[in-house]
């Protein structure tokens, strides 16, 4: 089931954070509020 990003909420989800998979970000906004992808796993 594709997960929808948390903070814009229109995009499909392509990365959460380790171990909280209810925390998921689209890339752009992962980018955004981490400025790195690296801390983040993908969905
Ligand atoms: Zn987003």
């Amino acid at each position: 089931m594709a997960q929808e990003c948390i903070i814009c909420e229109n995009n499909n989800a392509n990365y959460c954070i380790k171990g909280m998979d209810n925390y998921s970000y689209c890339k752009e906004c992962a980018l955004q509020q981490f400025s790195d992808v690296s801390l983040l796993q993908r969905l």
